[in-house]
Parts: structure tokens; sequence; C-alpha cells
């Protein structure tokens, strides 16, 4: 069991002297053991020349473990301003290395504190469930693609872990295995016990690595998120029918994608979804044209 990694004052003593008592509003279930936050620090690779983006950094566990293993800067972007205290404690022992973003990660905007980065930047963080997945489709939403992270590093409950990393024909496959298996490589790298958390929270939580491809298949991430909201809003029903929200016959749609119009949702691979988000792109792209042709012709 690993007792130190710096000469910092030990987390319980941190947590005591900042009052931080966990909040649950906040998402708060802290990590105090040393050998668990070094793993999560080293789970994306090395760290050498690496800067990392930490949402929620608390009192520090992961941070001062991302910095042990070698991180050259850590921008951490935390909400809870009792924690900011502490965390200057952090960064003014590290000088440079550390920079603290105080503020919700729901608003940080990567260009403005990341863009004079000198290396790859990651993003490695325990995350508050209540805004884990919102955080996670907007990192997957990047434009342009490739994004500005080279892998992202995460810890979720384990239920939403599953529903990053599904396959086809699970109970857990929907629109975020879609987008994230379009955009990227996701693998659930192991689980953490509630018991290792302070508080433990309900359920058992798991760290999730997602690697971008850099070439996802070519399509429209818009007209994806249509057909995979479509779809995936009524699961139970065959493709015939859901798509029809989309305004549209299905039918010859379906068709052009080489897709059973009897087909449900959850059989469709990442690859048919993006062939019918090509097929809707075009689809709408004509509608427009013809559209704009009847405009313009003369009376
Ligand atoms: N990284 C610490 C650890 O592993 O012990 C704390 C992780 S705790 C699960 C989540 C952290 O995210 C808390 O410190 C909480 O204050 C912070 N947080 C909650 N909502 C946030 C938001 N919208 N923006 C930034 N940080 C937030």
């Amino acid at each position: 069991m690993m007792s130190q990694i710096d000469d910092l004052p030990p987390l319980r003593e941190v947590i005591r002297r900042h009052d931080l008592k966990p909040r649950k509003s906040l998402g708060q279930n802290f990590l105090l053991d040393l050998n668990l936050t070094a793993r999560i620090a080293r789970a994306g690779g090395p760290l050498t020349g690496v800067t990392v983006l930490e949402v929620g950094p608390g009192p520090g566990g992961l941070t001062r473990a991302l910095i042990a293993e070698g991180a050259a800067r850590v921008i951490a972007v935390e909400r809870d301003a009792r924690a900011i205290a502490a965390l200057d404690e952090i960064a003014a022992r590290y000088p440079g290395r550390l920079t603290l973003v105080s503020g919700d990660a729901l608003e940080f905007e990567p260009a403005a504190h990341l863009g004079d980065a000198a290396g790859p930047i990651r993003v490695v963080a325990n995350l508050p469930y209540n805004i884990a997945t919102a955080l996670l489709v907007r990192w997957l939403s990047v434009e342009p693609w490739p994004p500005w992270y080279d892998s992202l590093v995460l810890m979720f409950q384990r239920e939403v872990a599953e529903r990053i990393v599904a396959a086809p024909g699970s109970k857990s496959y929907g629109r975020l295995a879609v987008l994230a298996g379009w955009r990227t490589e996701a693998k659930i790298l192991f689980d953490v016990s509630a018991a290792a958390f302070v508080p433990p929270p309900k359920v058992t939580s798991s760290v999730v690595r997602l690697v971008p491809r850099p070439e996802p298949l070519a399509c429209d991430r818009a007209a994806l998120e249509r057909v995979t909201e479509a779809a995936f809003g009524q699961r139970r029903k065959m493709l015939r029918q859901s798509l029809r929200i989309l305004g549209l016959d299905p039918k010859p749609l379906l068709a052009a994608a080489g897709i059973a119009e009897t087909a449900r949702a959850e059989d469709i691979p990442v690859e048919g979804f993006v062939a019918l988000a090509r097929q809707l792109s075009a689809l709408t792209a004509s509608l427009r044209g013809a559209r704009s042709a009847t405009k313009q012709s003369p009376p």
C-alpha cells in the first residue's frame, strides 16, 4: 500500500482543514486511496509531456497523482470554492504545473485555456455523476474532428460505462454507444468498488478510456444524431415505423442504406446508422435544392 506520493498533507487532513464535507448536490465522492488514484492517472499511458484537463479535482487526490506521475501541467476545473482553497496549496507546491479554473465544467472553453499547450492534451477525471454524460457527449461532439485531446480517461457509474461501450443487440446499446463507437474506441479498463469512495456511492463505478478515431466513417454528426434519436426513441418498433418521425418515408431511406425495414434500432451497428445518416443528408439536400429551384423559377 502506498502511504505517500508527495510531501503535501494527507488527503484526510486536507478535507478536515478546509471543511470539505462532501456535498451530494455536487456529486462529491472523493478518492483517498493513493494506489487507486495512481492507477487512474496512469490509465491513459505515460504522462510525461502531457497536459491534463481534470474536471472536479475536489480535495486533489487525483490531481496530486497526475503531477506525481509526471504530467507536465494539470488544468483543473472545480465548481466548489472550498476545494479551490485546498487546491491552491498544491498549485503553490508545484509552481507552473497546476492551473485552477474556478467554475462550471459545462461552461469551460477548451480553446481559451488549452490553446498554448505544448504536448498532447488528455482529459482525466473522476466525474461528478450528475453531469458526466453531458460532458462526455460534449467531448464526443467536438468539431472539427479529430478533437483537441488524445484520449479521455473517465470514471462513470458502471451502468453508464456499459452504455458507452455497448455492442449492438445488448440492452445497454443506444445513442451514447453509437456516438462513442463512431468517433472513438471505447473500453472499460477496470471497476472501482463503492467502498473506495468517501462517502461510498450506491453503485459500482468503472474507469473508461476513449481514444479518438483519427478518421471516423464520414457523415454529418447532426444527421447521425437525428437518426439515432428517432430510432432509439422507439427502440422496440421496427425502423420503418420509428423513423417516420423524421418527416419522410423511411422505406426508401432504409433501402438506400441497405437496412431491412423490419430491423430494430438495437440490431443496427454503427456503420448502419452512418449509412442512414448519409442517406438522410443526401435526401435533405436534394429536397432543399428542389425547393429553392421552385422558388427561383419565374412565375
Ligand atoms: N477528483 C476528486 C476525487 O477523485 O476525489 C473529486 C471527484 S468528485 C466525484 C466530483 C468533483 O466534481 C467534486 O469535487 C465536485 O465539487 C466537482 N464538480 C461538481 N460539479 C461540477 C461542475 N459542474 N463543474 C466542475 N466541477 C464540478
